[in-house]
């Protein structure tokens, strides 16, 4: 492992890693989070399913946001079984706003599994629980060990950014390869008891305490240990990454209209949104020949009438930022039918699992 340290710094006089250090991290990180841990929802039982659910929209999701969403869930779908019942675009509607439906996908996907391989009961193992799709090194060290007291390390945003200051580790970080040294420390630093508390409070840690910027090492429970800080080089670690540039481009959403019915089509496989339904979209500003009448040809030649406007959607996906003009124009036919387009009243509109934007353009049609 790659141990930060300058020539006209001070070197640590130990690091985390020795036994004596591991228990004190152990006891002191214990004792903070026994007195200051995050109420969250679903650290009100150790149910593995609820604790699945709960780690597949944080991912990428805050935890505030999650919050709600994990609510409404796990009230339609409270068990492993309900889940596998349930049809898939009842499970995507269900996660509409939370983004990233893959993981939507990947869950239902997997309850169906833990039904059909398991008989209904939850695998208890982390090596197991990686057999399952969408549970990858970090959910199902985070199932194993928070559920069933498994000695399994997790590495994910917080527990990182800790881990890498405790230890000293000023490498880069993020990819599998950079973050392997992180998992093996804190493979080592895991307690032989109560490890899922453990890495729980290592993440609570890195959420209230050494947070990103300007974290609190004042107060923290671990500051004796922490190599970063005995260092001087909590500014330093971790390492700031490149940042990715971000896309703008612009795109436009039409809204073709025929009796009281408006036109949607299903994002296909490979698309952003894969399986959501979205208005017709075609590349570039809202103009009369790009907006309305090139949309809707591309569709199936619906001769539409001239363009209204209707507004401007903003919005992000992944590092592409689009500036979305939404038209409205009214369809003269249908064309032929199509298994990934409908004619929908609004009401439908408000039952379809819609991508975010098209949830927006959906609210510019109310009256
Ligand atoms: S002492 Fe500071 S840098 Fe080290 S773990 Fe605590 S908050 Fe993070």
């Amino acid at each position: 492992m790659k141990v930060a340290g300058r020539e006209t710094r001070k070197r640590p006089a130990r690091t985390a890693h020795d036994p004596v250090a591991q228990a004190a991290v152990a006891s002191g990180l214990l004792a903070w989070y026994a007195r200051a841990k995050r109420d969250l929802p679903w650290r009100r039982s150790a149910d593995p399913y609820r604790v699945w659910v709960s780690e597949i929209m944080l991912q990428q999701t805050q935890v505030e946001r999650v919050k709600d969403f994990f609510a409404r869930f796990v009230a339609r779908f409270p068990d492993v079984a309900s889940l596998a019942a349930a049809r898939e675009p009842e499970v995507l509607r269900l996660w509409e706003g939370l983004g990233y439906y893959r993981r939507a996908r990947q869950l239902h996907a997997a309850a169906q599994q833990i039904v059909a391989d398991h008989g209904g009961r939850f695998p208890r193992t982390a090596a197991e629980l990686r057999m399952l799709p969408g549970i990858g090194r970090y959910t199902a060290g985070a199932i194993a060990s928070i559920a069933f007291d498994e000695r399994e390390p997790i590495v994910e945003a917080n527990s990182r950014r800790v881990i890498a200051r405790l230890v000293g580790h000023d490498g880069p970080l993020g990819s599998a390869a950079d973050d392997e040294p992180i998992w093996e420390a804190a493979a080592r630093l895991l307690p032989p008891r109560q490890p899922g508390r453990f890495n729980q409070a290592l993440m609570d840690l890195g959420a209230m305490v050494c947070t990103p910027e300007r974290p609190l090492c004042g107060t923290c429970p671990l500051a004796g240990q922490c190599v970063a800080n005995r260092a001087g080089l909590v500014a330093d670690i971790p390492r700031k990454a490149a940042r990715r540039t971000v896309e703008r481009r612009h795109e436009t959403a039409v809204v073709a209209t025929r009796r009281g019915r408006v036109l949607v089509v299903q994002r296909g496989a490979g698309e952003w949104w894969a399986g959501l339904w979205d208005f017709p979209r075609v590349p570039g500003r809202a103009t009369r020949a790009a907006g309305g009448i090139a949309a809707c040809a591309r569709l199936g030649a619906l001769r539409c009438g001239p363009p209204e406007r209707l507004g401007t959607v903003v919005h992000t996906v992944t590092h592409h930022r689009i500036t979305l003009d939404v038209v409205r124009c009214a369809a003269g036919r249908t064309e032929a039918a199509a298994t990934d387009r409908r004619w929908v009243t609004p009401r439908q509109l408000a039952a379809l699992a819609l991508t975010s934007p098209a949830r927006r353009i959906a609210r510019l049609l109310l009256p």
